[in-house]
């Protein structure tokens, strides 16, 4: 069997969501628990979304939550570049489509905006749009001409409009589609760069990922990448898509959300003074019911020894329970030692309470207060952060 590999792919949008923690903490366990690779790529190929800092705030999440990448931007593995803008330059996604060209999976798309535009129709309230194959049917002459003139274009998959695909999933199972559903999805866009959806199962192949964590977003475009896979003679690797974090909100659920929830940012826990141990075992206890007694029977163990199951995860979102969160800080904090819970309690307290930090100032005295019953069998569990 080879060695499994598996990446972080965050696109540097922004603040970190807690559900890209997720997915970093649970493909960190997949190659660890296996003695395997755990990979950063960025992926900024949408460049209209890129926002300065964001790729620090990741590497930051990482390092504060010890989700320690063996590859990435700043350590050579030998299959980088491991930020998609650079691996644009080498030529390789162009390359990769122009193969595709030659035999008939892709094909260059001139039209304008005017013409897309009309192929727009309304289903359910919902506009959306099928591309119509137009410039498929351009002759070879016609296509050379175009680029000769330097029309804009963009390269599209060619997707077979009869028969079904079925593709396995770790999490939701066999999945059947018709394929009349797929549209002809564009690889490489008319700024050069490739679309998400190319440039990942590319990467995917290059730099041997054996396994994908992911949002459930991406459910759909499955199909399009394995066709993508097969037709480049690449072996796909195993997908498994997880559905987002929930919240209660007004009697019913909904997903937790950047602009409405505080807590879906990663730094609030940060800002809260939630230690990271608690928000990665909060992650694992919502993801596996049997980490809860396997940490109680192990409690001195690290996470990467908890043999974390993608298939036992549930295909409905969990519920974000802030007690349940707090009741692990709790536990995870009565493990510390006094002296550990006083260093951090000042370094939180110096970037965010000043009143606090002050206090901490005696130091005999704040571990005195911190030490009381800590150590024996059972630590009291006051502190939840
Ligand atoms: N850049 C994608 C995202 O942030 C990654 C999805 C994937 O892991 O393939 O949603
Ligand atoms: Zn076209």
């Amino acid at each position: 069997m080879s060695k499994v590999r598996t990446r972080f792919a965050p696109s540097p949008t922004g603040r970190m969501h807690v559900g890209n923690l997720r997915s970093a903490l649970y493909e960190f366990l997949i190659a660890k628990h296996a003695g395997g690779d755990f990979m950063l790529r960025i992926e900024d190929t949408d460049q209209e979304r890129f926002v300065e800092g964001a790729v620090d705030i990741i590497y930051h999440t990482l390092e504060e939550t010890g989700l320690v990448h063996d590859e990435g931007p700043d350590k050579d593995g030998g299959y980088g570049p491991y930020v998609q803008s650079e691996r644009m330059k080498t030529g390789i996604y162009m390359k990769y489509a122009k193969e595709l060209v030659e035999k008939g999976e892709a094909y260059y798309c001139f039209c304008d905006k005017e013409r897309l535009e009309s192929l727009k129709t309304e289903v359910d309230g919902k506009e959306i749009m099928m591309y119509d194959k137009h410039c498929l049917h351009l002759s070879k002459e016609e296509v050379e001409a175009n680029l000769a003139a330097g029309k804009p274009f963009v390269i599209r998959q060619n997707i077979p409009n009869e028969g079904t695909t079925t593709f396995h999933d770790e999490l939701y199972g066999d999945i059947t589609v018709d394929n009349a559903e797929l549209d002809d999805m564009i690889l490489i866009k008319s700024d050069g760069y490739p679309t998400y959806n190319f440039a990942n199962v590319i990467d995917d192949h290059l730099m041997h990922t054996t396994h994908v964590i992911r949002s459930d977003e991406w459910l759909s475009s499955v199909p399009l990448h394995l066709q993508l896979f097969h037709e480049l003679g690449f072996k796909a690797p195993k997908y498994a898509h997880i559905s987002p974090i929930m919240k209660n909100d007004n009697g019913g659920k909904r997903k937790l959300s950047k602009r409405k929830d505080p807590e879906a940012a990663v730094s609030y826990y940060k800002e809260q003074g939630i230690p990271t141990d608690a928000v990665k075992e909060y992650l694992l206890n919502i993801a596996n019911s049997t980490f809860e007694n396997w940490r109680r029977a192990n409690s001195d163990k690290k996470i990467e020894e908890f043999d974390f199951q993608l298939n036992k995860m549930s295909v409905s979102g969990a519920l974000f329970d802030m007690i349940k969160l707090l009741d692990i800080g709790k536990t995870v904090i009565s493990k510390m030692t006094a002296e550990d819970v006083y260093e951090k309690s000042l370094k939180w307290a110096e970037e965010y309470d000043n009143e606090l930090s002050d206090l901490l100032k005696d130091k005999e005295y704040a571990l005195k207060i911190f030490g009381i019953e800590r150590g024996n069998k059972k630590p009291r569990k006051d502190i939840a952060k």
